[in-house]
């Protein structure tokens, strides 16, 4: 991209898309220790929540078939609403679906105590499978690096991936510093999240590039998936990934790096959950 070699940047492109088809990207690596969590307790099942085009749940039941648990899926909306291709491959891989009301979905801990309080042999995984046990597995992508960076960026939905790129870097003492483009609108408040879970470790928010909000798209978001596509056969989807271009692309054109930056920036897969969106 022409704003890269004008100011003098090399950015990378890490491809954790294509870690799985379906367990794909953040979601596979937030999950690894999060089952094994589940299977040294013991639990049978795996209870979580997500919007009806969620990664995270689709995640959740291909991991679920492929590990040997059963999987329930809260999914926010109305079954007669929400008929789309990420919920039939949750459904093919055996997760049972539960529609929530939108004003019933809120609170999570509640939802799940209505149903399933006195079922010991559930494990309960949080919205976007972030949660403490979630970081470890993502501080393995810096485990992975074989040259060093001035940056790392990765789309911000919940913060755990976020989160999980800082304990990495922090564990390693290295001098990268880490980013996060939030993808929703009014980000700030995921600070408060990702400070509940790293209290100390640097990274830094960046929160003026939700381009309207959380699966917000817009016409010069839609060209750019598409024409990334186009010019490299890597396919993006413009919930997270490409909006995260788009802000380091603004961030570069703004002149936040210093000429000769080495930038790294993950594809943090999802593919699945932009189709239904963007084309
Ligand atoms: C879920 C998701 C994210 C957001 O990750 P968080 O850890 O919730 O910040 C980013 N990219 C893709 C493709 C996702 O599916």
């Amino acid at each position: 991209m022409d704003v890269f070699q004008e100011k003098q940047l090399s950015v990378y492109f890490k491809r954790d898309d294509l870690i799985h088809p379906f367990i794909s990207g953040n979601k596979w690596r937030k999950l690894k220790y999060v089952l094994h969590d589940a299977h040294q307790k013991n639990k049978t099942s795996l209870a979580t929540f997500g919007g009806a085009f969620s990664n995270h749940l689709l995640a959740v039941a291909c991991a679920g078939a492929t590990f040997g648990f059963k999987t329930i899926g809260f999914v926010r909306g109305d079954e007669l609403e929400i008929k789309n291709p990420v919920l039939r491959m949750c459904h093919l891989f055996g997760m049972r679906l539960i529609f929530i009301a939108r004003n019933e979905y809120r609170d999570k801990e509640v939802l799940y105590a209505k149903y399933f309080k006195h079922d010991d042999s559930i494990y309960f995984v949080p919205e976007g499978g972030s949660c403490l046990e979630a970081l470890p597995g993502v501080a393995e992508i810096i485990d992975e690096l074989t040259e060093s960076y001035d940056h790392i960026f990765t789309a911000s939905g919940t913060g755990g991936t976020l989160a999980g790129l800082a304990v990495g870097v922090a564990s390693k003492a290295l001098k990268t510093q880490v980013h996060g483009i939030a993808v929703i609108k009014g980000g700030d408040y995921l600070n408060q999240e990702i400070q509940k879970w790293i209290a100390h470790t640097p990274y830094t928010l960046h929160t003026d590039f939700h381009r309207g909000g959380y699966a917000k798209t817009d016409h010069e978001l839609v060209l750019f998936t598409r024409n990334f596509a186009r010019h490299t056969g890597i396919v993006i989807e413009p919930i997270y990934t490409a909006k995260m271009l788009m802000g380091v692309m603004q961030l570069s054109r703004d002149d936040y790096f210093k000429p000769g930056s080495k930038i790294l920036c993950i594809h943090t897969g999802g593919v699945w959950g932009g189709i239904g969106l963007a084309f």
